[in-house]
């Protein structure tokens, strides 16, 4: 399995000259370790096509750069001598993952190994703090994060930030984000400006694209091609990875599922519209019907962790409480109708719900399972299963995390402080 990165410079030419071939070699060699863990300059030579004095010459500065490292030997079979084996190692290279939602800031950070430094959640009323305080906000956390990992002995490479709207990856602006009411906010930039001395690259992504990415690559479906994920949080998106890709879009905007309009007599929506898909099953949209006394948006009220939510409606199902039962039901068939319409359209094999979806998933995916399977065109033939993430709330911020070790491995010269030592002569 291995997750094939967009193209990230629509247009761009293809590499050329030896320094441009030497990084894009470099890479392929990382991309390796990182897909099978552990193999020896021969399998690598074997599996890239590359000459294996090449491969050898590559490992002496992946090894210089401290990216790779020996891990004894590794026993091709019954016959034949053993051979050294080597693994992904770049434990001094951080990537910080972030993620900013309606009611809390989650930052995930780990090495290049996928060795988890810093995992966090942190309330933030975002609509309340405006962009201006989120911004301040995320850098704060952000700066916290960074420290941390300084102090576990990785240095971030960058930080990549989910974010619940429409985001123009290429300059990392945020064109609407309805749940955050941001409208053209130039997260990268502005981030970038107070983050200052930590001269960090910053990129921004949309949330479920980044958790469809962390559920392809480390999810309960890791390696199913043909899979969706959904938030499920107060607005609702979708990240769609067909034959193994990202799906985005002309512009980047693919995925707004939760905008999908249900009911047109419904609920208005933060977008500004009427009846849409999360106005239904988002989980405003839930706490309104199983416990309306705590409904967002109520004047007064501080802004609670939405987990302490979920636990407080898991409770009272567990208890059978009778307006809960009611209302998970309801949401689960919502789910289920448009996970159908997903379902028509793209026939993935699985549909991960994350958030509070799968916190709640033995209680919403009977109704949502049975309504999707009586929805979809194809039937049961279509084969569309109904799973619940293991990632969590964290599942967003872990794959912006992800997002900074590809680009990393994508260009691994472009990592500072590691040069390699000149060659002997
Ligand atoms: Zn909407």
């Amino acid at each position: 399995m291995s997750y094939k990165p967009p193209n990230r410079a629509p247009g761009g030419a293809p590499p050329a000259g030896p320094a441009a071939l030497r990084r894009a070699n470099l890479s392929l060699v990382l991309r390796e370790l990182r897909d099978h863990r552990v193999l020896s300059r021969a399998d690598i030579a074997e599996t890239t096509g590359l000459h294996r004095a090449t491969v050898s010459n590559l490992m002496a500065e992946l090894l210089e750069r401290r990216l790779v490292r020996e891990v004894g030997v590794r026993h091709a079979g019954s016959v034949g001598r053993p051979r050294r084996a080597v693994a992904l190692h770049g434990a001094h290279v951080g990537a910080l993952g972030m993620e900013i939602n309606v009611d809390y800031i989650a930052v995930h950070g780990t090495d290049l190994s996928g060795r988890v430094l810093v995992e966090r959640r942190i309330v933030h009323d975002a609509v309340g703090s405006g962009p201006d305080g989120s911004v301040r906000r995320l850098a704060a956390v952000a700066g916290q994060a960074v420290e941390a990992m300084r102090r576990a002995g990785a240095t971030p490479a960058g930080i990549a930030v989910a974010v619940p709207g429409l985001v123009d990856v290429t300059r990392g602006v945020v064109t609407l984000a309805p749940n955050l009411s941001w409208h053209e906010l130039p997260l990268a930039e502005r981030l970038t400006s107070v983050l200052g001395p930590l001269r960090l690259p910053v990129r921004v992504d949309n949330d479920a694209n980044l958790a469809a990415l962390a559920e392809y690559t480390s999810g309960v479906a890791a390696g199913t091609p043909y899979l969706v994920y959904l938030t499920g949080e107060v607005g609702v998106g979708g990240g769609i990875i067909l034959d193994g890709r990202l799906l985005r879009g002309a512009d980047g905007f693919s995925g707004e599922v939760g905008h999908l309009q249900v009911d047109p007599h419904g609920t208005q929506c933060g977008c500004g519209r009427a009846g849409c898909w999360e106005t239904k099953v988002g989980l405003a949209a839930l706490v309104r019907a199983a416990m309306p006394e705590q409904a967002y948006g109520l004047p007064g009220r501080p802004v609670p962790d939405p987990g302490e939510r979920v636990s407080d409606i898991a409770g009272g199902l567990a208890a059978g409480d009778p307006r809960m039962t009611a209302a998970v039901a309801q949401v689960g068939e919502w789910l289920g109708l448009g996970g159908s319409i997903l379902a028509n359209l793209f026939n993935p094999r699985v549909i991960v719900i994350g958030g509070y979806f799968a916190s709640l998933a033995r209680w919403l995916l009977p109704h949502a399972q049975d309504q999707l399977d009586r929805l979809v065109v194809a039937g049961p033939a279509a084969r569309c299963r109904l799973v619940a993430s293991t990632l969590g709330f964290g599942a967003a911020s872990r794959g912006a995390a992800s997002m900074v070790v590809s680009d990393v491995i994508d260009d691994p010269t472009a990592i500072i402080g590691t040069p390699p030592r000149p060659a002997p002569v």
